[in-house]
């Protein structure tokens, strides 16, 4: 049962420690999910971001490339210091030269010359509308480069050569967080440039695969993104710190559900405010004449999911979790309540059997606690009769305190379940008993063909010689009645007299003269 599985603190914790590693772990997948989506929206956002400003660039290159190749009929000086060429310098060209008839006719960097196009720069084609190129770097110009030749619309072979020095600053700038990608190339055909490298790189010859690839509008040229496939070290530290602090949260979450709010301390609490608790009352009668002489009081739990969960098991629970106090007082007063219905069918004197655990009998409330009691009850009617095992005298000099104040109330005390323990017979001799209830385990040892019973002949006889009354418990057939009563015994409990009995069924045993109640 539940209840009896979280009663033991070792399985509380157990079970908190495993909720708090199950959360921790669904927060770090969850989290990792979150921060991957995150990335790889991040990730597109850059890599279109990137796309539209290098389509820009080069729709203003184009232009301005056009519009140089205007001035081409004009002399080189005035090319080159022309507005145009300035406005070309402006777009990241480090250089540029017009080419007529395949012919380099002016250069930014050595101005007027008349050198075939194919000899300075043979990767570029003259034939083709556009080519793009990438060069490896030089020693006059280290880095590697972007080369465009574009023709013009009229003739073949005339055109605009440009040398670019990809500077990837601006598009890194993009990035603004060092997670967002490890690298970022300019791609033309199977050749790359990567940021501050030297010479561009033959993509297949690449061990990684780019994680984003976008063309340029336009052009042949194609953006690459890199990004290390796992999360960064900053990601995992946070994911870590999250997991830790959810499952430390869900951990003592799930304590405080188990062991305070849901637990068995809870449970019990809950189960007395809403009156899941009842009383049952079996009569004990005359051995000799089978008339009551009182009752005994037994607690009911009835769990509206679980049903009716036994005494020995709520008892225990309850002594364990400390709520036996609790527990009594709320007997005490349903016993209280049912009083002075009790006092119309029981006759004056009876006997009220109540049991009292160890734990209460020494608490500091005890006495109170009967005194209030016997408070509550109608005047002089009932005797209190308290039934107590021997756990209960262990610590002797507060039980034999206990005992004589007792007394001194008029309360009369049973040793319960005698015959079960290990010393009760060193406590018959100290104490001041007034019944001795022997456990219904001897009394079911007796059957028809028993002819002595050595131990329980032994238990009457001392319990003659200590002049204490005797109850027989569990007495179940009429046979074992008969065995007691020839015995010596002086009051029977049982079946065979009557169940425990609601106060209803009892009050309805009363009416109809059940024969226990006749005179
Ligand atoms: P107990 O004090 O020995 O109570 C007598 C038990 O014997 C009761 O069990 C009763 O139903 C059962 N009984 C009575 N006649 C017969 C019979 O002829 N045959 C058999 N086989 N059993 C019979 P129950 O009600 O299940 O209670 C079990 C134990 O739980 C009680 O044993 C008592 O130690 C404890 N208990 C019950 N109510 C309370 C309570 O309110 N407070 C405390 N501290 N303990 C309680
Ligand atoms: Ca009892
Ligand atoms: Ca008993």
């Amino acid at each position: 049962m539940l209840t009896h599985y979280f009663s033991s603190r070792r399985n509380i914790w157990l079970t908190s420690i495993f909720i708090g590693i199950a959360a921790a772990l669904l927060a770090g997948v969850i989290q990792s999910i979150a921060l991957y989506h995150s990335r790889t929206e991040r990730l597109d956002t850059i890599i279109n971001n990137i796309s539209t400003h290098l389509t820009e660039h080069f729709s203003e290159l184009n232009k301005a490339i056009t519009h140089l190749q205007t001035l081409a009929d004009q002399d080189c000086q005035s090319i080159l210091s022309s507005p145009s060429a300035q406005t070309i310098f402006e777009l990241d060209v480090s250089m540029f030269m017009l080419i007529k008839r395949g012919h380099v006719i002016c250069s930014s960097t050595t101005g007027a010359i008349n050198v075939p196009l194919t000899q300075i720069i043979p990767q570029i084609n003259p034939h083709k509308a556009l080519d793009l190129q990438l060069l490896s770097g030089s020693s006059g110009i280290p880095r590697a480069r972007l080369a465009m030749w574009l023709r013009s619309s009229d003739e073949d072979q005339d055109g605009v050569y440009v040398s670019m020095n990809p500077n990837l600053i601006p598009y890194l700038l993009y990035s603004d967080h060092p997670d967002n990608f490890s690298k970022i190339a300019l791609v033309v055909d199977d050749k790359a440039i990567f940021r501050l490298k030297n010479s561009p790189v033959d993509l297949r010859t690449l061990p990684d695969k780019p994680t984003r690839q976008i063309p340029v509008q336009g052009l042949p040229l194609k953006l690459s993104l890199y990004t290390s496939g796992q999360l960064s070290e900053r990601n995992m530290q946070f994911i870590l710190l999250l997991s830790v602090v959810c499952g430390v949260l869900a951990g003592f979450a799930g304590y405080y559900i188990m062991a305070i709010k849901c637990g068995p301390r809870k449970i019990l609490q809950t189960a007395m405010k809403n009156h899941q608790f009842y009383l049952v009352y079996q009569p004990v009668v005359k051995a000799n004449s089978l008339q009551i002489v009182g009752v005994e009081v037994l607690m009911r739990w009835h769990h509206p999911a679980a049903g009716e969960i036994p005494p020995d098991v709520f008892i225990r629970l309850a002594e364990k979790q400390q709520m036996i106090v609790p527990l009594t007082h709320h007997l005490l007063t349903l016993l209280a309540l049912d009083a002075p219905m009790l006092q119309t069918i029981l006759p004056a004197g009876s006997k009220l059997g109540i049991n009292i655990s160890p734990a209460h009998l020494q608490s500091s409330c005890f006495q109170h606690d009967i005194q209030q009691f016997v408070a509550a009850l109608p005047e002089g009617h009932f005797n209190l009769v308290l039934e107590m095992t021997e756990r209960a005298m262990i610590d002797t000099s507060q039980s034999e305190a206990n005992f004589d104040w007792l007394h001194r109330q008029g309360v009369e005390i049973a040793i319960d379940d005698f015959g079960t323990g290990h010393s009760a017979l060193i406590y018959l001799e100290r104490y001041n008993f007034d019944f001795l209830k022997i456990d219904r385990r001897f009394v079911q040892g007796i059957d028809t063909e028993t002819v002595t019973s050595p131990v329980l002949d032994a238990v009457l006889k001392l319990s003659r010689h200590l002049q204490l009354t005797t109850v027989a418990e569990g007495v179940e057939t009429p046979e074992q009645a008969e065995w007691l009563t020839r015995h010596g015994v002086d009051y029977l409990q049982g079946y065979w007299l009557s169940q425990p009995l609601r106060l209803e069924a009892l009050i309805a045993a009363h009416k109809q003269q059940v024969k226990y109640f006749t005179g």
